[in-house]
């Protein structure tokens, strides 16, 4: 399989060339074509599989198809958020993502423990399209209402199981129970969705399954495939 067959924008494809990508991994081949039918995806894959570029490709494809982020839609917070559990991961999702978007008009902000939060804060309040975030962060600058999570509907757990044997097991609940559920696809598989309606889309990537993770899949994904590399 090539690119040019992935269905991916110009512009994305341009990026990808320009990035040196020169054939998708197994990942990207199976969570890309998944990922831009807005399907829930758990992907069971270790750092250096790709994994970044297979949710940042699909979820650059949903935020180009939104409005652009203006004065007034600012103040609903984020499109999308990504959640990592450490400092240096954010740092590499962010750059993955301001590589791929390079063609795009879309701001990618990162807000970290460890760093000052105001500064962070004012940065997250400016607005911006993709947030990338560790869980703690996030829910401290939620609670002092640097932002708001009012309308995004595209939502990445990477490395969950290290989220959840670092203890952020709440926090991540926490940040997922500030969305609105509103938007959760319907529980029953078979019920139609509607085609204009936005769903929440959630991708959950993780190097191995286990309880925790199943109970984080169960309550806040739909059906979500799973892609085992
Ligand atoms: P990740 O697993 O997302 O941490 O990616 C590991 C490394 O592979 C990163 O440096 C990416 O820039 C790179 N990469 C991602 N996708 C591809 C691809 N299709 N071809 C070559 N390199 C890639």
């Amino acid at each position: 399989r090539s690119w040019a067959e992935s269905k991916l924008s110009s512009a994305l494809l341009r990026a990808v060339e320009r990035a040196g990508y020169k054939t998708p991994s197994p990942i990207q081949m199976a969570a890309i074509p998944l990922g831009l039918e807005q399907r829930d995806i758990i992907g069971l894959a270790e750092t250096g599989s790709g994994k970044t570029a297979a949710f940042v490709l699909p979820m650059l494809t949903y935020i180009s198809r939104l409005p652009p982020m203006s004065e007034e839609n600012k103040a609903e917070g984020p499109y999308a958020v990504v959640l990592a559990p450490a400092r240096e991961l954010a740092q590499q999702i962010e750059d993955e993502t301001v590589k791929l978007a390079r063609y795009l008009d879309i701001k990618v902000v990162s807000i970290v423990g460890g760093r000052s939060i105001e500064e962070q804060g004012f940065n997250v309040s400016q607005g911006c399209d993709i947030l990338i975030a560790t869980p703690g962060r996030l829910i401290d600058c939620l609670e002092r209402r640097y932002t708001v999570l009012n309308q995004c509907n595209y939502v990445v757990l990477d490395e969950a199981d290290r989220m959840i044997d670092l203890g952020f097991d709440m926090q991540v609940k926490a940040v997922l129970d500030a969305m609105s559920s509103s938007n959760l696809k319907p529980e029953n598989e078979d019920e139609q969705l509607d085609d204009k309606k936005i769903y929440r889309t959630t991708y959950m990537f993780s190097a191995t399954m286990s309880h925790a993770i199943e109970q984080l899949a169960l309550k806040y994904m739909r059906n979500p495939v799973e892609v085992i590399i």
